[in-house]
């Protein structure tokens, strides 16, 4: 079994970038701005190596953070000011959200041509037909690591477990766009194993640790691991494959942590400079 290191791989997409900002004329830098609003323990945390890696690179990011009872007026002021402010490339609207604010209203407010998340509906319709677009961070961080590792994608059976907008569904197109087959399981899905069994690549991305059992991988499967499980007595993470099992069944594997993770943040980064060249351009 040979172990996808994301960890590895994102330090030397992280690198590649610091050169390419670092290679920039004089002048303004790229920039993301992250709206957090609460005090969500691992948002705080995610946030953190969001801001910690932007500075790595030398992306400027600010953090506005709001109390859980922000009103929904009040983001929304905000969210049309960072698009109307010429100085900010991304905008990065971290989840969860309370429960009194519409996530999909509020990702449909963050202007297209700054949306570091790929989740504006615009941009998701490009993505479904196909044409360019920004891409949502963690589908694409599983596409590099699957090129990386020169997995091939055309032809290739492969299943989701996990359809969410943000990270099962668009990666699913991005797949399908890629010629793979692909086959999306959920929460009501029937025989959830007889779906899993069928797939050269087998993806999971729901956040319940262990899901995946040996019994449901085909053998010789790539798996790929985005389920990020956290234990609040022990701290330690996991993620939705049961790793000591599946490993003795796949051919390639990710870790958690060290798979998906770092290369979802290292997507933001690239996609902020991304969004800073088209701005500069226009
Ligand atoms: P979500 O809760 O929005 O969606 C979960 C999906 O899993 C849904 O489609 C649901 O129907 C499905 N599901 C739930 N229980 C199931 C079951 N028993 N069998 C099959 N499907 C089931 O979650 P999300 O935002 O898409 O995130 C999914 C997981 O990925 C979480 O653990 C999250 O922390 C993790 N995640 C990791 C990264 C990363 O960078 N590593 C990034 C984003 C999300």
């Amino acid at each position: 079994m040979v172990l996808m290191d994301g960890k590895k791989l994102a330090q030397q997409l992280e690198t590649e970038l610091k050169t390419q900002i670092n290679n920039l004329r004089e002048g303004r830098k790229p920039s993301l701005v992250v709206i957090m609003v609460g005090k969500d323990p691992s948002s705080e945390v995610y946030v953190h190596h969001k801001q910690e890696a932007c500075a790595r690179v030398g992306i400027t990011s600010k953090l506005l953070e709001f109390a859980p009872d922000v009103t929904e007026t009040t983001l929304i002021t905000t969210i049309q000011a960072l698009n109307a402010d010429s100085s900010v490339d991304g905008i990065l609207l971290q989840f969860p959200l309370p429960s009194h604010l519409n996530k999909t209203k509020m990702m449909s407010l963050v202007d297209p041509s700054k949306d570091v998340d790929g989740f504006n509906y615009q941009n998701q319709g490009l993505l479904m037909q196909n044409q360019p677009t920004i891409f949502p961070c963690t589908p694409l961080g599983v596409i590099e690591l699957l090129k990386a590792y020169e997995i091939e994608l055309k032809g290739k059976n492969v299943c989701i477990v996990g359809a969410s907008n943000i990270v099962g569904k668009p990666l699913g197109m991005m797949l399908l766009n890629q010629g793979s087959s692909v086959d999306f399981c959920h929460e009501f899905t029937l025989d959830l194993a007889s779906h899993t069994l069928r797939a050269d690549i087998l993806i999971s991305a729901v956040g319940h640790q262990g899901l995946i059992t040996k019994a449901m991988v085909k053998p010789q499967a790539v798996v790929i691991d985005i389920g990020f499980i956290k234990d609040p007595r022990s701290k330690k993470v996991f993620g939705d494959v049961d790793f000591a099992q599946v490993k003795t069944v796949a051919s390639y594997l990710t870790p958690v942590p060290g798979g998906v993770g770092p290369m979802t943040v290292v997507m933001l980064l690239k996609n902020t400079f991304l969004l800073y060249l088209s701005h500069e351009k226009n």
